[in-house]
């Protein structure tokens, strides 16, 4: 896991370097556009943890699209919002890596429970299972991460995911870029309000096993052309329809 925290930490950096575009524009510096909110000063409505986390994540996920090295964690697509939310809050808080990497085995453990009870696959359930899933192994790592109890951690799993329910899979020509990478970034600040809600004694009406299954119900329930396949959402406004022309895909039949 130290290692897998070194992937990500790695990735962060460079993803906020990195300048250019990826291949039809779809991926550019908007990580380092983020962080400079922190750097100018400026007045924003998040607070410094937060947007530093949005930042870290839309790096995670602008390296990922630029083919740079990340962990897929749970998957290539959702990979930014645990490392983004947790290495942000440990800096934030001056924590030690110690406590990160335990984070890191606590979102993992609510990984294993989503992965056993439904699935991480977007082509099987949606984004929910991507993004959604990330958020809420987020959540739960957060909450471990600053001294919650595992009830808490679970808790915020639960207000995390819950509030992804129904999140498809529509990415602009197939790739993982648009919008997969905005999505992390904010997923990372949904993370941190779950955990917030959860430390301040909020509680899911429903309990998180149960949440699970019914991500795993509204993916039985989806149209398959919101799973992965770019037939529809986002896929198929206007400018996804411009960037199926410029990747030369065939043409989607209205019905
Ligand atoms: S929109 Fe689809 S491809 Fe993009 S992150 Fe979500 S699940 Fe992955």
């Amino acid at each position: 896991m130290t290692r897998v925290y070194q992937v990500m930490q790695e990735a962060i950096q460079k993803g906020l370097k990195d300048k250019k575009s990826s291949s039809f524009g779809m991926a550019s510096d908007n990580a380092k556009l983020s962080f400079k909110l922190l750097e100018k000063n400026q007045k924003t409505l998040l607070s410094p943890l937060a947007i530093k986390a949005m930042a870290y994540a839309i790096a995670t996920g602008e390296h990922n699209c630029k083919m740079g090295r990340i962990v897929a964690f749970p998957t290539a697509g959702g990979s930014g919002v645990i490392p983004g939310s947790i290495i942000a809050t440990q800096e934030e808080w001056e924590l030690s890596e110690k406590k990160a990497i335990n984070a890191l085995f606590t979102a993992t453990g609510i990984g294993l429970i989503i992965a056993k009870q439904s699935t991480f696959s977007a082509a099987k359930a949606g984004c929910q299972a991507e993004v959604g899933a990330a958020t809420a192994m987020a959540a739960a790592a957060l909450t471990e991460m600053r001294g919650g109890t595992p009830q808490q951690a679970i808790n915020a799993a639960a207000l995390a995911l819950k509030n992804k329910l129904g999140l498809v899979c529509d990415p602009l020509g197939g790739l993982v870029a648009v919008p997969c990478i905005k999505r992390n970034g904010l997923g990372a600040v949904h993370a941190l309000g779950a955990s917030d809600l959860s430390i301040a004694g909020v509680k899911s009406f429903v309990p998180f096993d149960e949440v699970v299954q019914a991500m795993n119900n509204i993916g039985d329930l989806m149209s398959e052309k919101l799973k992965e396949t770019a037939l529809g959402g986002l896929a198929t406004t206007k400018t996804g329809l411009k960037i199926r022309e410029k990747m030369k895909l065939p043409k989607i039949k209205k019905r």
